[in-house]
Order: structure tokens, then sequence, then C-alpha cells
């Protein structure tokens, strides 16, 4: 068998950015530590940071008054910002600086009464959060999921029409939604700079590639998360079969009947060790195997602890 990595894989700047905040405020911090949502969605990590001593929860509903609580990667509504102050909670909020500035395009937008379309997955949380920066009294946000709701879709105001994505869409699918939104609406206007974030793209790009030399695609990642479930049908619609694991329990022997190679990718919440695992599984299970490592894009992006949590540090 040979086993193919794909590269980039795996943590994102913004999912390394919200782990270590976690770890960093349940050092500094008393306990409980409240996490509003899964931090990233990813099974492994939150399972790790539960075991260092995070709780966490849903809903503001169901952390107390004046605790220490942290926004998950994802980003919140500015209805859980305000909820937030209301509580007194010291708040230390982990949005990736990615998603914060499709949260400005949206605020703006709003600020200036301009419609906007959000194309994104209904329920994701980001989704909820980006959705939540839109407070127009006298204008409207739309969310779209297809080419088909670009189809059904009416504006009140076509001439004045702003469209933003969530971050973690497939580049190509939403290539044809914005093509079609663009011939419905042809004043909408673009963000300025791209929404689908760069980690995004870069691991689309290195399944892309994967996709032409290996028989079957193994994606290690959660089934919440919304950019390892787009690998998994990318390659599919590449044409090889794809399955989305959370880690080597959820392998089956008979995925590789006929094959002779494997590709191995993983989400951007998706930690490396679960990954070497699954390299280490395969090598105990086919009698020769060969690795090699693709080259890939290098992404040298980090971005900096929230203020606050500076600030504590040095205090
Ligand atoms: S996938 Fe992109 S937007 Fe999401 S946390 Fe990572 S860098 Fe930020």
């Amino acid at each position: 068998m040979k086993i193919i990595l794909a590269n980039p894989r795996g943590f994102c700047a913004g999912v390394s950015r919200a782990v270590d905040v976690v770890e960093k405020v349940l050092s500094l911090e008393p306990h409980p530590v409240y996490v509003r949502h899964e931090v990233v969605h990813n099974r492994a990590v939150v399972n790790d940071l539960k075991g260092k001593g995070a709780v966490f929860v849903k809903e503001l509903s169901e952390v107390p008054d004046n605790a220490v609580c942290i926004f998950s990667a994802h980003g919140v509504s500015q209805e859980v910002q305000e909820a937030a102050k209301r509580k007194n909670l010291r708040i230390y909020d982990a949005t990736c600086p990615l998603v914060t500035k499709v949260h400005r395009e949206v605020q703006k937008a709003s600020k200036n009464e301009v419609e906007c379309v959000l194309i994104g997955h209904r329920g994701h949380p980001e989704v909820e959060g980006t959705l939540g920066q839109y407070r127009s009294q006298n204008a409207k946000i739309y969310l779209i999921e297809n080419v088909e709701d670009v189809m059904n879709l009416q504006v009140d105001n076509p001439e004045k029409l702003i469209y933003a994505t969530q971050t973690t869409l497939s580049v190509d699918e939403t290539r044809d939604i914005i093509a079609a939104l663009k011939e419905k609406f042809p004043e909408v206007a673009a963000p300025k700079k791209e929404d689908i974030c760069y980690a995004t793209q870069n691991r689309q790009n290195a399944v892309r590639n994967i996709a032409k030399m290996a028989d079957i695609l193994l994606v290690v990642g959660s089934k919440n998360s919304s950019n390892s479930n787009r690998l998994r049908e990318l390659a599919e619609v590449s044409g090889i079969d794809s399955y989305l694991i959370d880690n080597t329990n959820d392998i089956e022997l008979s995925w590789f009947e006929g094959k002779k190679s494997c590709g191995i990718t993983a989400g951007a919440s998706a930690p490396e060790y679960l990954v070497q695992a699954v390299v280490n599984h395969l090598q105990a299970q086919f009698e020769h195997c060969e690795i090699v490592e693709l080259n890939g894009v290098k992404e040298e992006i980090t971005f900096p602890l929230p203020k606050l949590l500076k600030q504590r540090q040095k205090a």
C-alpha cells in the first residue's frame, strides 16, 4: 500500500490560536472556565480540553453570571456579545480573525443599509454568528446554500447588494453560486478579499492534487467539521472513494479491497497526532507500505492572541 500524505493538512492558524487560548485561559483563570460551543469542531481536541478542565456549553444561559467564558473560533452574533455583557462575563474571544473580517463586511453593509446575501450552511455556528452581525431595520440579510436558492431568491434592493461567504465552503461550489448570483443580480458587489480562507483553499487544492494519484482518500476530521466534509466531497467529485474518519476506530479494511494507494489528509481542526495514528494503523494492516509526503504550499500565517489574554499574561 502506498500511503500519500497531503500537504498542507490539519491545523490552521485560527484553530491553533483557539486551542492555545483555551489552554492559556485554563492555566491563568480559576476554574470552571466555560467555552461557548465546541471551540473547534474536533472530538479529540474537545475531549482533551475537557480533561484539562474546560466546561463546554451550547448557550450562554448555561453560564453563571460573572464567570469566565471563551467564545469559539466560529465567532458569535452581536446578541450573544450583548448577553455576555449583561451577565458580566469575563470573555476571551477565540473567534478566528478571518471570521471577524467577514463580520466587519456584514456590519458595514448593515450600517449602510446595503442588503447582503450570505452563502453558507444553515445552522452552522459561524453562519449564525455572521447573520447576527446584520441589524438594520430597513434592509435585510439573506442566507443561501446553493444555486437553487439563488433561483428562488428575491431581494428588496438589487442595486444595493453585496455577498459574503462562510470561510470553509467548497471553492468550486461557491464559484457556481456566485456566478448564478451575478447573473441574476448584476449589481451585486464582491467582498474586497475572498472570504473563503487560505487554509480551506490550500487543503482543497492539496486534495485535488492527491486525487490524481491515490485510489482512496481518508480525511481525518469530525462529522460536524465543515471544511473536513468539503475535503471528502471534493475527493469524491474527483472520482475516488473518500471517507471522513474521527480516528482509526472508524477505518474499515473492506475500503481497501483492490486499492493500491491511499491518500490521507486532515481538516483544519484535526491534530497531526491523529494523522500519524492512521499512518501507524495502516502500516500495521498492510505488509508492505511506502509512505510519500507530498510538497505543498508552506503556511506561515499566525494570529496574535486576544488582547485581554495578553494583558492577563503580563499582569
Ligand atoms: S479554517 Fe480558516 S477561518 Fe476557520 S479557523 Fe481556520 S483559518 Fe480561521
